[in-house]
């Protein structure tokens, strides 16, 4: 969803970061394309570009959890149980949420299985975010891994729209449509003139 974005709202003429993990379907050809393969690497290449953008759209799928130690060398096998010791990630979307000052506006996504409007209002106020667009991934027709998906959008101020089932590229364009109207009015309201 997150490459359907970065090409939706390249076609709109916007300039795109995409900062990315390791996918198997190709980036958009025009975007400048920050690799990551870590969720440390992630966090930082985020906080580098995020004040210089006039929306920042976070939806990359990033490990709630990682090794303490990391190994340099093979780790030998043992013939007994094994248990790597893990601890939380940094939540990328919480800390830009929370940020002094934030002047842009600021998108989450929320995948879910059950409860997806309430959970994903939930993820909206804990994490501080303008909008989060929350979808059903239960179904395995739709969501991750599927060239199709359906969506409901949740605004700050307690609205919503919904775009009904259809292929990522469509749901893409019309979500960068609604991302651009969002930072238009928020911005007029300050008086700042979006790029
Ligand atoms: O809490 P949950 O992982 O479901 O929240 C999903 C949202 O949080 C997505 O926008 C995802 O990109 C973001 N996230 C993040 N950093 C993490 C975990 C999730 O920015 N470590």
């Amino acid at each position: 969803m997150g490459y359907a974005i970065a090409e939706a709202a390249l076609t709109e003429g916007h300039d795109v970061a995409l900062i990315s993990g390791p996918a198997i379907v190709e980036p958009p050809r025009n975007a400048n394309l920050i690799p990551v393969s870590t969720s440390d690497e992630m966090f930082e290449a985020v906080h580098r570009h995020a004040d210089k953008c006039d929306i920042c759209v976070l939806c990359a799928a990033v490990a709630d959890y990682k090794p303490v130690n990391v190994s340099s060398t093979k780790i030998k096998k043992r013939g007994a149980k094994f248990s790597l010791e893990l601890i939380p990630t940094r939540d990328i979307l919480d800390s830009l949420g929370h940020k002094q000052d934030r002047q842009f506006v600021l998108i989450g996504f929320a995948a879910e299985t059950d409860h997806v409007e309430e959970n994903a209002a939930k993820k909206l106020r804990a994490k501080n975010c303008d909008i989060i667009i929350a979808n059903d991934v239960s179904g395995a027709d739709s969501g991750m891994e599927s060239d199709v998906n359906e969506v409901i959008i949740l605004f700050r101020n307690g609205e919503k729209m919904k775009i009904s089932r259809a292929p990522k590229k469509i749901i893409a364009r019309e979500l960068v449509k609604i991302f651009s109207n969002f930072a238009t009015k928020m911005f007029d309201k300050k008086n700042v003139t979006i790029n």
